[in-house]
């Protein structure tokens, strides 16, 4: 059966890279759960018609999200990038945050005094948001959420969907959501991982079975205007490796971005299959090249160790079949995933004491993104290493 683009329904799908059987990287088994572990093909696809990158394999929904480890106000980084976010919306009347985890922008919003409601489909993620006292709704966000929404406080001036998007098995639907929400001058803020920067950086660990769809201004800009709507502004944003902001309103009410001709221009160079295949044999390289080495260290009695446990860290470590022989346990600051393991290769996730009993020399940095809160958490006392491509993280090492 021939591949769909589920964003625009061409059947002109080509696979670009394949990172063998995966399992879901966002499920921290305890010991118990080993044996329950699915796992599932991880292989990625590219649309020739509107430059949609997806993956071949979409596992079931409700396999994921009844419980979900990752809590950005835990992360320094992110929580300085929305409060700067909620700055910008503190003339708004009411905004709908959607994926608002554990509140990491409606705290800042809430004490700039705007009214705010999150959406958020974790149980336990979100309650500790309404144990803190910041309106959450616990649901996925469809048409049903919006309308309640809509029924119990109105209209919103501002909805903001942040590495949300990216996890969305439809959206379409999501975006006929939106639609019934959003006022008729409102404003849609977007930030998504960028498709171009995961390929110039080769960065493959930042595909998994959770998301399936990896944006570019090309497929934006042909998703959204099957909804007439249009992208009046993108914007680098510094989180998660190199995401864009998009800020989308209804055609009716707005221009699109006068440069978007000229940055889809660019991103053609690479969002090509010939180009994209390249970058599938570089993967491969790459993670042969980090097995070789850490295989290196062992041998030379040199001891390392993992510092974070993000998703990437488990699309990683089963491309490369890493276990503990090579990765004796990483170290997480989110005490959810604490005393847990790595999907699939079951290194063990630990608290930073452990690097003071074990004392490695080299720390491979799974979150590198957070180097700098890292480096000041653990004293600089380590050499700290880049995954993919295995290289050391500096002070002049971009990210
Ligand atoms: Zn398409």
């Amino acid at each position: 059966m021939s591949k769909i683009c589920s964003l625009c329904g061409s059947s002109s799908l080509k696979k670009f890279l394949d990172l063998g059987q995966q399992p879901l990287a966002n499920k921290y088994p305890t010991q118990e759960q080993f044996a329950d572990e699915r796992f599932f093909p991880l292989e990625v696809y590219v649309c020739e018609s509107c430059r949609n990158v997806q993956l071949g394999h979409m596992v079931p929904r409700a396999l994921m999200f009844e419980d979900y480890y990752y809590l950005s106000s835990v992360n320094g980084g992110l929580v300085r990038h929305f409060e700067a976010l909620a700055q910008e919306l503190s003339e708004t009347n009411f905004v709908v945050d959607v994926g608002s985890n554990d509140g990491v922008l409606l705290r800042p919003l809430k004490k700039l005094g705007v009214r705010a409601l999150g959406v958020e489909p974790s149980i336990n993620v979100s309650k500790l948001a309404q144990d803190e006292g910041l309106d959450t709704l616990c649901a996925f966000f469809d048409q049903d959420t919006a309308r309640q929404i809509l029924e119990s406080h109105g209209p919103a001036d501002v909805i903001v969907a942040s590495s949300v998007f990216t996890h969305l098995d439809d959206p379409n639907a999501f975006i006929e959501a939106i639609d019934l929400l959003l006022a008729d001058d409102g404003v849609l803020v977007i930030e998504v991982e960028y498709i171009l920067n995961m390929i110039d950086q080769v960065q493959f660990e930042r595909f998994y079975l959770d998301r399936i769809f990896y944006y570019s201004i090309s497929s934006m800009q042909a998703l959204f205007a099957g909804h007439g709507m249009v992208l009046t502004k993108i914007d680098p944003v510094a989180q998660h490796g190199g995401s864009l902001r998009f800020t989308i309103k209804r055609a009716t009410a707005a221009a699109p971005a006068a440069d978007i001709e000229r940055l889809i221009a660019v991103e053609l160079e690479t969002l090509n299959t010939a180009a994209l295949r390249d970058f599938g044999a570089k993967c491969t390289e790459l993670v042969t090249a980090l097995v070789e080495v850490l295989n290196g260290w062992k041998s030379e009695g040199r001891k390392v160790s993992g510092y974070g446990a993000p998703a990437r860290l488990s699309t990683i470590t089963n491309f490369g079949s890493i276990g503990t022989e090579l990765l004796p346990f990483t170290v997480d600051d989110s005490p959810l995933k604490q005393g847990r393991f790595s999907p699939g290769q079951h290194v063990p996730i630990v608290t930073s004491t452990e690097l003071d009993a074990y004392a490695p020399e080299i720390l491979i940095v799974f979150a590198y993104e957070y180097i700098d809160d890292i480096r000041r958490k653990t004293g600089n006392a380590y050499t700290y290493m880049m995954p993919i491509p295995l290289i050391e993280l500096t002070a002049n090492t971009a990210i």
